[in-house]
């Protein structure tokens, strides 16, 4: 290949490309890959469905685009109806973006628009945890917890007050309980010392990503949250992006703590690598009251236009037609229990963790003292490196924030079946 002219990040030469069915990817070496990661954990219906593919014809051959301020189309209404159904009407208004970091972003404006409209513009911080990652644009990122991402743009970006969210893995209290208290405790007096009276909204990852490994929460730890957020008078934002549209066995991963949130971002999977797509699903009095006072201050050009919205929906309606989502839940016991064999197998494995299809799996120089392996030896890099050699791919990161880590996610699309290994 002759070098490339894009850039990303420092890295190896990558393969290029050929094809890819199903659950798996094919090189222009004739290389087959097993898509143990859904991609960026976004590839959720496996690749090359002939269903979203005749949608997305059906949808070119009609319109791709109108511009939202000029004309409503079917397939945003449906898909935003679709998504309302999902929540069983919990959250009630939708508003289309293109990506995550997009998804975020809007929430973050409408939370503090929502404000200023109601008479209380003081609140425009926002609290998050550390580690975490809500995205790139300068939004997104000043509420992401991910030191790395961070550095460049701390001074231009809006910050968030950042609090530890638990850590089962590491914790060193007497048990789970305990640290939760202890977690909320030190929460609170952050948010106390902040001035509650000053903070929009608190947003999280109801399960976290690539930054922690799939670090669970924790049904105890959300509620909490939740009702914190409701003494103190802030929203509470979940930002699904990740682990919306089916990922951890529900539609959306607060079913599974019937923790409601105020706004939710979601995108990934909602196009499942076929369209970039996302959405806020929102409390219906917030956008109400933000469109009485003159309309959201936001948007983006190609947000819910008709093929981003025909391709979600035919995605939405396959997980539904094909009970994709009691796959998840047969296929994560299955992933689970291979991991956790993984685990006894090999003293580098500490910890294994997740829900549904979302797994992380945490590596340690000592399994006995969790003491992580040093950075220099870039273990997160080397076993994805291995893996792929092996026909693997997985999504490796290295914990900055709180105890530095190595961890991959093993997220295969909702669709594999127990034969594909
Ligand atoms: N939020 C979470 C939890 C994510 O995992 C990601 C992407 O990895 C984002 C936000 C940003 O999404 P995007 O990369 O589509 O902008």
């Amino acid at each position: 290949m002759d070098p490339s002219p894009l850039f990303y990040q420092a890295g190896p030469a990558l393969p290029e490309v050929s094809h890819a069915r199903g659950v798996y990817l094919w090189d222009e070496a004739g290389r087959e890959y097993l898509d143990g990661c859904s991609g960026a954990i976004s590839c959720n219906l496996g690749h090359g469905r002939p269903d979203i593919r005749d949608a997305m014809l059906a949808q070119l051959d009609r319109v791709a685009f109108t511009y939202r301020t000029q004309f409503e189309n079917a397939p945003a209404v449906a898909l935003a109806k679709a998504l309302v159904g999902l929540t069983h009407d919990q959250l009630q208004k939708v508003f289309f973006v293109s990506s995550g970091s997009e998804a975020v972003e809007s929430a973050l404006k409408l939370a503090r628009q929502y404000f200023v409209a109601s008479g209380e513009p003081e609140r425009r911080r926002f609290v998050s945890l550390r580690p975490s990652y809500h995205g790139s644009t300068l939004g997104a990122l000043g509420v992401t917890g991910y030191q790395p991402l961070e550095a460049p743009f701390t001074d231009i970006t809006i910050g968030s007050l950042k609090v530890a969210g638990p850590d089962f893995y590491r914790h060193a209290d007497a048990d789970d309980t305990l640290h939760v208290e202890r977690i909320l405790a030190e929460t609170r007096a952050a948010m106390e010392a902040a001035d509650p009276d000053t903070i929009a909204a608190f947003i999280l990852e109801p399960v976290g990503g690539a930054s922690t490994g799939a670090r669970m929460l924790g049904q105890a730890y959300l509620e909490r949250i939740r009702a914190l957020c409701d003494e103190f008078g802030c929203l509470l934002i979940l930002d699904e992006v990740l682990t919306g549209v089916g990922r951890t066995g529900t539609w959306f991963a607060y079913q599974h703590y019937g923790v409601t949130p105020d706004l939710l971002a979601t995108a990934k999977g909602l196009g499942a690598g076929y369209y970039p797509v996302g959405a806020v699903l929102a409390r219906a009095d917030i956008v109400e009251a933000v469109m009485g006072s003159g309309g959201f201050q936001h948007g983006h050009t190609y947000a819910g236009n008709p093929l981003a919205c025909a391709t979600a929906l035919a995605v939405v309606e396959a997980i539904q037609r094909e009970g994709v989502l009691s796959n998840v839940a047969a296929r994560g016991c299955e992933l689970e229990a291979g991991l956790e064999a993984l685990k006894a197998r090999f003293a580098w494995v500490g910890d294994v963790r997740g829900l549904g299809l979302l797994w992380g799996v945490e590596l340690v120089a000592d399994s006995d003292t969790k003491a992580p392996f040093p950075a220099e030896q870039n273990r997160f890099a080397r076993i994805t490196a291995l893996a792929k050699e092996e026909g693997l791919l997985i999504y490796p990161r290295r914990t900055l924030d709180g105890v530095a880590g190595d961890h991959f996610l093993v997220t295969p699309p909702l669709t594999i079946d127990a034969a594909d290994t």
